[in-house]
């Protein structure tokens, strides 16, 4: 019989009907013997209100009361779905992060889990207990509640699924697995039985938000096999693998994603000398905001103009920084664009294959769209455009690289 660790998402526990229909399952589990801990996300958009709430009251929340406050999300359905479980007749406990020992750091909003005690669960499940442990939050050395950064249930349960040694750590969401890129945005995206790690940690870092990235690099660095799938409708879903198939059918490109979230700025005309990258990109650090893609060009003037993007929260904070150092430097002018998307190919069939780059800014080209920023790294390609062109670049690259659903009715 196996240990399973899973996951439930906010859309499958949000309503007491899901958190009903949930438990059901769980007990198809235990009825076939397998040993089942579980990990709750709050109930969908239950998060999202208690930020509101948060920055009503102050416009940039305290860290460590945001985390008191956003992880009562999860302590809801900890004890909802286990009274579900106690009605089918199942032995069940829940527990806070903080309760089952979840340590982490403590860097409230995006902590990180340093150790995680099992002997508490392993007494319950040789109980015969289903245990149901929240998502997203646990408690540093000083006994503060922390959490780990939205969609960070994703994490605990791949963590808790590596302290324990789980068979699979399965995680069930609103979709029945991976696909080609997001079901809502391409109708004729396909579902992968199968992604590398690489590939899916690509995917979840360049805005996938299927995974939270972090639960893949848990769950590649301690190699706990991992699987998403649906909580709606039985399949085997998508299984995170190891393992790069060798296959003549596999496709070039695994799958695309693309992100809203950031924002571009750029400095006009500053000399072009030594140290200037550094002075530019310091104060911005400084003030604690994560650069993602930088790109210098040089003119015949002897000056360079100097772009990057940044989070799309940090824009108007990076803005007023760039302006001082733009002041400093003699530069031109500073210019920045909050209304882009990022558009990114990702596969690691592009290590053997040539072309893939210049075949995306072909199929770009084709529909007009004009490219503002290139980032490459081996197994993908990134493009920055603006924002109202992202949909009609991702469905015509979809197409492009051979990635659409063929049609199963026509006529
Ligand atoms: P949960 O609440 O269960 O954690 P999320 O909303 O965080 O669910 O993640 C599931 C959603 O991820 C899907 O509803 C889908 O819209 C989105 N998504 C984005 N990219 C993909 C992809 N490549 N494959 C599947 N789903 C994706
Ligand atoms: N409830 C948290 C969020 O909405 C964590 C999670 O759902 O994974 O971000
Ligand atoms: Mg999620």
């Amino acid at each position: 019989m196996a240990l399973y660790v899973q996951k439930y998402g906010g859309t499958s526990v949000g309503t007491v009907e899901r958190i009903q229909a949930v438990a059901e399952k769980i007990k198809r589990f235990r009825d076939q013997g397998h040993d089942i801990v579980v990990v709750v996300s709050a109930m969908s958009g239950e998060t999202n209100r208690l930020i509101g709430l948060a920055k009503e009251i102050q416009e940039t929340p305290d860290p460590r009361e945001y985390d008191v406050l956003v992880s009562t999300g999860e302590q809801v359905t900890i004890s909802l779905l286990s009274m579900a479980l106690k009605s089918l007749g199942l032995d069940a406990r829940s527990y806070t992060g903080a309760q089952v020992r979840i340590k982490t750091d403590s860097s409230h909003t995006k902590a990180r889990i340093e150790d995680i005690q099992t002997d508490l669960m392993r007494q319950d499940l040789g109980a015969g207990r289903v245990v149901v442990v929240a998502g997203f939050q646990g408690m540093d050395d000083d006994g503060n509640i922390t959490t780990l950064g939205r969609g960070g249930s994703d994490t605990t349960g791949v963590a808790l699924a590596a302290a324990l040694k789980a068979d699979e750590c399965q995680i069930y969401t609103d979709v029945d697995g991976v696909y080609t890129t997001d079901p809502r945005v391409v109708e004729r995206a396909q579902r992968l039985d199968k992604i590398t790690f690489e590939e899916m940690l690509e995917m979840a870092s360049l805005g996938s938000k299927v995974l939270q990235i972090r639960s893949v690099e848990f769950a590649g660095k301690y190699k706990v096999p991992l699987r998403v799938l649906s909580s709606f409708q039985d399949g085997g879903g998508t299984l995170i693998s190891t393992e790069e198939e060798d296959t003549v059918e596999k496709p070039i490109i695994s799958g695309i994603a693309f992100n809203r979230d950031e924002a571009k700025l750029t400095l006009l005309g500053v000399p072009d000398l030594p140290g200037v990258a550094s002075r530019i990109l310091a104060p911005v650090s400084d003030a604690n905001i994560e650069v993602d893609m930088i790109v210098q060009n040089v003119a015949a003037d002897q000056t360079t103009d100097f772009t990057f993007t940044v989070h799309r929260n940090d824009y108007d904070k990076a803005f007023a920084i760039l302006k001082e150092i733009n002041a400093m430097l003699g530069g031109r002018e500073c210019v920045g664009d909050n209304k882009i998307a990022k558009v990114s190919i990702v596969g690691v069939g592009m290590r053997s294959h040539a072309g893939v780059a210049s075949k995306m800014f072909t199929t770009l080209a084709d529909e007009n769209i004009n490219i503002q920023m290139i980032s490459t790294s081996e197994i993908k390609v990134s493009v920055v455009m603006s924002e109202k062109y992202m949909e009609l670049a991702v469905r015509a690259l979809h197409s492009a690289f051979d990635l659409d659903k063929s049609d199963t009715v026509t006529g």
